[in-house]
């Protein structure tokens, strides 16, 4: 039995894991559950799953969630400090980060000290901190399996290949809902129409970064931290079915692809299944309804927030923590109404040109960086610099 901790369970993915959970009783045991403030659904989780703990980011919310669970023997506990205990507790085998932005940083590195394996959906984690994870992994021997169904791909086209013999990776992208839209008319988007995904369905956060192809930008920072594979040879292909979900060509001229009907079960399951697979009732391709699939280049003139990633993962030190906590914090500002559409790549670029970008070798300076910069957004957004 596989001890499972889920960070995130009431989102999009966490949920998700929660599937796979109850298709696989036998398989898991599920020692803890956590969730930023939605009382509701993590009291229903557990009351299902019976953890050992449940955390909530809000304190607030762990009262009231500690008074809704009087009955049960499970601990409540709240804030980052309960996250990381969440991360760590000695049965726990494997921690699903399933968390939404930077506030996931912190139990993911507590975990992998921990020697835990963490399945990893929190892009956001790697993009901050790359370099700090990639020590942590060094010293410390925990590992991570990716959730990002490009990263999965790849991860699962590299099964039996040696990393020195990579080319190239290529992921896809499926240009979200404005691919074809014209740029002209992108300061008008609105918040409903960029929360309406063509092919997933997935949190508000990540749902805007698909909309502006910052999610692209997020996860060709994650692809260089996680495979090991230099900034130059991570290409960007627009795929607008979503059914090949990356790719990874080799030194001999071959090129591997994986590919599936969109749903992100396959590589929640896959992350906790791997080395082996397991069979499960998701959806099969069928070929003979599949008439084409298309690919075409990125227009970067018209999703800066593509460029402005491939500039902070060139730039390096403290530059793609910069680009995260400005993007955060302007998706924030666009998901409440405060700014346009076209305004999320315009301050992600000033807090990029900013005197914040520096060296960041710390966790706490990541930190000091990640809460400069969502200051440095709001206060360009309210003194009217746009
Ligand atoms: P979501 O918004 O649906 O869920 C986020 C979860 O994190 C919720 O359980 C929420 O309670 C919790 N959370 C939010 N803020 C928190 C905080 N400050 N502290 C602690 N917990 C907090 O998001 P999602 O779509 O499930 O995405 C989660 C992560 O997975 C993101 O990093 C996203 O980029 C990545 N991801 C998601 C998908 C997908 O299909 N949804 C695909 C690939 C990668
Ligand atoms: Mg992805």
């Amino acid at each position: 039995m596989q001890g499972l901790s889920i960070l995130g369970s009431t989102g999009s993915v966490g949920t998700q894991t929660l599937d796979i959970v109850r298709l696989f009783p036998e398989r898991f045991r599920v020692h803890a559950l956590t969730a930023h403030s939605n009382v509701d659904l993590l009291a229903a989780q557990a009351r299902e799953f019976r953890p050992q703990c449940v955390v909530m980011a809000v304190a607030e919310a762990a009262i009231v969630l500690r008074r809704r669970l009087e009955d049960m023997e499970i601990e409540v506990l709240a804030g980052p400090a309960g996250l990381c205990t969440a991360a760590t507790l000695p049965d726990v085998h494997t921690i699903v980060a399933a968390m939404v932005g930077f506030a996931g940083l912190e139990s993911v590195l507590a975990a992998l000290r921990a020697k835990k394996k963490v399945a990893l959906a929190n892009k956001e984690t790697l993009v901050v901190a790359g370099a700090i994870v990639e020590r942590v992994l060094a010293e410390h021997g925990g590992v991570i399996i990716p959730v990002d169904s490009e990263h999965s791909a790849i991860f699962q086209c590299l099964v039996g290949e040696s990393r020195s013999e990579i080319d190239e990776l290529v992921l896809t992208a499926s240009g979200g809902p404005f691919r074809t839209r014209d740029a002209s008319t992108f300061a008008s988007i609105t918040r409903e129409e960029a929360l309406e995904h063509p092919n997933w369905s997935m949190g508000a956060k990540i749902t805007i970064d698909s909309a502006t192809m910052m999610n692209k930008g997020l996860e060709v920072i994650e692809a260089h931290w996680l495979f090991g594979i230099d900034v130059n040879r991570i290409s960007v292909l627009v795929h607008p079915q979503s059914i090949v979900h990356s790719m990874v060509s080799f030194s001999d001229g071959s090129t591997k692809a994986q590919l599936g009907i969109p749903d992100m079960r396959v590589p929640i399951q896959y992350a906790l299944s791997y080395p082996d697979r397991w069979p499960a009732p998701n959806p099969r391709l069928d070929w003979s309804e599949i008439q084409r699939l298309d690919f075409e280049q990125p227009d970067v003139e018209k999703f800066p927030c593509l460029s402005l990633a491939y500039d902070a993962l060139h730039a390096g030190g403290s530059a793609p923590a910069v680009l995260n906590a400005a993007n955060e914090a302007a998706v924030s500002l666009f998901l409440n109404g405060r700014i346009r559409f076209t305004d999320i790549p315009f301050l992600i670029g000033a807090a990029l040109e900013s005197r914040i970008v520096g060296a960041a070798e710390t966790l706490d300076e990541l930190i000091a960086i990640d809460k400069r910069t969502r200051t440095f957004v709001v206060e360009h957004t309210t003194v009217g610099a746009i």
